[in-house]
């Protein structure tokens, strides 16, 4: 009786980790999923900020369907190509010179952190502690829940891993004070996602580098979320002019198989053989698609492609602002954008978006955010624009 309801099974089989939307999404292509009842919708959540290409682009369709008759998984004992191709497109196309592969954003963080921790036991006197901040969000290990600056994720884990210091966001004075002896690197999303699409001032990242460089305190940037096109560049840091010495990948970097990786200048790159590793990290069907997705984010322009679709987008929702007086702000760079609300509004949004077949997040209580593919056009984004116009209309009725 359970198979043909699958989410009253899910109510009975899994954790209570997830408020899921009523919806079993069976089907994607494009920027397009269809539910079990063959209800369509446009995606402008595409997987978490994940689905770089869309749903089962034919570019990696072919890549994994090659890779799955080739080699799907040997151990890191061995030399793979895959994953070497990979390394090397990430290398030449990146500031950094080294790479490791791992199987998700919070395990690319940890691997930074852990590489920081060693650059700190051989190069600065033993120093372990790692600045982070508020609103911050790294991943749901112990570690990354101590690095990712919200109570709520916190609170019901404490104690949690000591070596975390969380300060204020966009403030450089407040990573000033927080450093001392103890500090072996500064953590740091260029734009803040899952808080709330939080943009840095123009020269924040600059001088948290100048004063992480004055110290000689590796910076790591966490561009899980922004990296791989999402703002209109490879990577954030392009835009902001700086340079990390760790970067931390994953989410779109395999369009939607699961991979993340860490990437380091030469002069961090301090692990000995045996200090870090991973079965899966790396395995040849995820590095085969992953592959295909940079190959075909560089070789098309996707990210020229995301600054002006994202700025169209952006117009769009500007115009929307001046027509709704609720909304307060419109932000965001590239396909990362968020729209805030004057109250606790998101929730009923989203549903009704969902109601009217348009994906969106909440992001906050009073702010929803859009992460489509990056591969979406001007005539997509008129279509969600249009669906959001009448949702905010009713909305405003609602409220008056
Ligand atoms: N870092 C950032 C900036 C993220 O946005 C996320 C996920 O949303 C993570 C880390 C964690 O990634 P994962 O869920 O793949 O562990």
């Amino acid at each position: 009786m359970y198979q043909n309801n699958w989410q009253e099974l899910e109510q009975k089989l899994f954790l209570r980790t997830f408020k899921r939307m009523p919806v079993t999404l069976v089907r994607g292509q494009g920027v397009w999923v269809w539910d079990d009842r063959g209800k369509k919708y446009l995606d402008f959540i595409g997987g978490w900020a994940v689905d770089s290409l869309g749903h089962c682009p034919p570019v990696m369709i072919k890549a994994l369907e090659k890779q799955a008759k080739t080699l799907i998984q040997a151990s890191n004992q061995f030399y793979t190509i895959p994953q070497i191709q990979l390394a090397q497109l990430l290398i030449q196309n990146s500031c950094l010179d080294r790479i490791f592969f791992c199987n998700s954003g919070a395990e690319a963080n940890e691997g930074a952190v852990k590489l920081a921790r060693r650059y700190g036991r051989l190069h600065l006197n033993g120093a372990y502690e790692i600045i982070t901040t508020q609103s911050s969000f790294h991943g749901r290990t112990l570690a990354m829940t101590a690095a990712t600056g919200q109570s709520k994720f916190q609170e019901p884990y404490t104690p949690l891993p000591t070596g975390f210091i969380n300060v204020d966001y966009n403030n450089v004075g407040a990573i000033k004070k927080a450093t001392s002896e103890r500090t072996c690197g500064v953590i740091l999303e260029p734009i803040q996602g899952e808080g709330g699409v939080n943009m840095p001032d123009d020269n924040y990242l600059k001088e948290v580098q100048r004063w992480c460089h004055e110290k000689g305190i590796p910076f790591i940037l966490d561009e899980i979320q922004t990296g791989v096109g999402r703002t209109g560049s490879l990577f954030a840091y392009q835009q902001y002019g700086v340079e990390p010495d760790i970067m931390t990948l994953a989410k779109g970097l395999g369009s939607g198989v699961p991979i993340g990786a860490f990437l380091a200048k030469e002069h961090v790159s301090v692990f000995a053989p045996g200090e870090h590793g991973s079965t899966f990290g790396g395995n040849p069907l995820v590095c085969a698609a992953a592959y295909a997705t940079v190959k075909y984010i560089i070789e098309h322009d996707v990210p020229g492609k995301v600054k002006q679709v994202g700025n169209y987008f952006m117009s769009r929702l500007n115009s929307l602002k001046q027509q709704f007086d609720f909304i307060t702000d419109v932000r965001g760079r590239g396909l990362l954008i968020a729209l805030e609300f004057d109250s606790e509004i998101a929730e009923e949004i989203t549903m009704s978006c969902l109601e009217r077949g348009l994906l969106v997040n909440k992001v906050k209580p009073d702010a929803i955010r859009f992460m489509p593919p990056l591969i979406i056009n001007e005539e997509e984004v008129d279509k969600a624009t249009s669906i959001l116009e009448n949702t905010l209309r009713e909305t405003r009725s609602l409220k008056h």
